[in-house]
């Protein structure tokens, strides 16, 4: 059944060798493998869980950590949440994560109440907010770093775990040897201040990888968190390739519901799509125009590429997507079968659909 998304298992696995012998090898860092981009997908989470080389699996969200818990922890590897926990699902993140990025003393104060609850001891990372502007203790706030730092080390059932940064999600803002070095140096004055050891000083998503191989990436980082870099083998910082990886590990295939020759420019009062935007049309006379049964509910039509250079997207509304076939030497016919790559934000969508079916490639 169409639309479909296929997941090639063997492209994936061979994604995660590329990013595991970078992180690891070259990089001396453990590997947290972040699974939201692909919705906790089952069985590229197995593939995850079952490798040797991974040692966190995690996600932003608690639904999705559920979903393989008891597969991560049976084969030896930590949960982390991401995203900070709301007051709302501290019970959740107890049960199925064993580390958890905070920011907020509050919530911190729920989680170790209820990991007493829960007969456990909770490991935290907290996070430190570089410039970027996301979610974090602002760096230059030490006072503030400090007195979280103080009162999570009198928690009963809170542990310590280290200190992360986020980057290149909101401000995109590029990890560079100066500014995670701040992290090392937050990381150094806590451990000498306190006579803590902190196991994890966290140095970013799929933007620092590319410092590995640059020599830049300041001695002291010791995880990195990969989610896109696994998925789509790219380097988020400069947006080049990976080496060793592919970038269509995942497709979408959609099903031709519609072909007709109709002029490029529609006819009558322009108001506003389905979705409140002024479209604007280019004059190309008559066009042989394809309609595919899949739509904006379902994915991003800006990060999608057909596979066929010679389509074009010319756009959609929520149920529809509308191709330019005019100049393909393939001769389409209803029924037929388009194939896309998908970025991150297509991927992202295209797996989060209900009405998308999933293929596996085994290889
Ligand atoms: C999503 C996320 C990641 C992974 O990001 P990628 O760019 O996909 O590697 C890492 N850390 C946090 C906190 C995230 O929210």
């Amino acid at each position: 059944m169409y639309p479909k998304l296929v997941v090639d298992l063997k492209k994936l696995q061979g994604n995660l060798d590329a990013v595991a012998e970078i992180t690891k090898d070259r990089g001396g860092c453990s590997l947290m493998i972040v699974t939201k981009g692909l919705c906790a997908d089952p069985e590229m989470a197995g593939l995850v869980a079952r490798d040797p080389k991974v040692d966190y699996m995690a996600d932003s969200r608690v639904k999705n950590l559920a979903s393989y818990a008891d597969m991560a922890r049976a084969n030896g590897k930590k949960t982390v949440l991401l995203r900070i926990p709301m007051h709302d699902e501290v019970e959740g993140v107890i049960q199925y994560a064993d580390i958890s990025f905070n920011s907020e003393l509050s919530t911190i104060r729920l989680l170790n109440e209820e990991a007493g609850r829960a007969g456990k001891v909770h490991d935290i990372v907290l996070m430190i907010d570089l410039g970027d502007l996301r979610e974090g203790i602002f760096f230059r706030n030490e006072d503030l770093i400090r007195e979280a730092v103080e009162e999570i080390l009198q928690m009963e059932h809170i542990n310590l775990y280290g200190i992360a940064v986020n980057l290149t999600c909101y401000g995109a803002i590029i990890p560079k040897y100066d500014n995670l070095s701040q992290l090392v140096e937050i990381a150094r004055k806590i451990e000498e201040k306190y006579d803590i050891r902190l196991q994890m000083v966290s140095g970013g998503n799929s933007s620092s990888i590319y410092l590995i191989d640059k020599g830049e990436l300041p001695e002291g980082i010791n995880n990195l968190r990969l989610g896109e870099a696994f998925l789509l083998g790219n380097d988020t910082a400069y947006e080049t390739d990976l080496p060793g990886t592919v970038g269509d590990t995942v497709t979408l295939q959609a099903q031709i519901v519609e072909l007709k020759e109709k002029p490029s420019l529609p006819i009558g009062e322009v108001g506003v799509d389905a979705f409140g935007q002024k479209p604007y049309y280019e004059d190309r006379g008559i066009m042989k125009r394809a309609i595919i049964a899949v739509g904006k509910q379902d994915t991003d039509l800006d990060s999608m590429t057909p596979t066929d250079p010679q389509i074009e997207i010319m756009g959609g509304s929520s149920d529809h997507t509308i191709l330019d076939v005019t100049h393909c030497d393939r001769d389409y016919k209803v029924g037929d079968v388009v194939t896309f790559e998908l970025g991150y934000g297509g991927m992202l969508k295209v797996a989060t659909s209900p009405y998308v079916e999933r293929e596996y490639v085994r290889g």
